[in-house]
């Protein structure tokens, strides 16, 4: 079954909501001065690609290995996690 952008967002809110150590979910602009609009709000925005990794691996001791997760810096200055291939 794949593994959409929408299970992936919703499985990262469940674990986020059952771990005590809770990443930034502030939805704080980041201070980037030319930072366009997110065109993904809806997803969890991390400040840094470090912390995307994290959260990657977060999921994947849930998910398995298997799943392919990777991490992007988005328009809007965050980095956000995604379950579909580079292009
Ligand atoms: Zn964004």
């Amino acid at each position: 079954m794949p593994f959409s952008d929408d299970d992936l967002d919703a499985f990262y809110r469940e674990i986020e909501s059952r771990t005590a150590a809770q990443p930034v979910r502030r939805r704080r602009r980041p201070s980037r001065p030319n930072a366009e609009p997110c065109p993904t709000p809806d997803k969890e925005a991390f400040a840094a690609e470090s912390l995307a990794r994290e959260g990657i691996a977060r999921i994947k001791l849930r998910t398995g290995p298997s799943v392919g997760l990777r991490c992007y810096e988005c328009a809007c200055g965050a980095w956000h996690i995604t379950s579909k291939p580079q292009r």
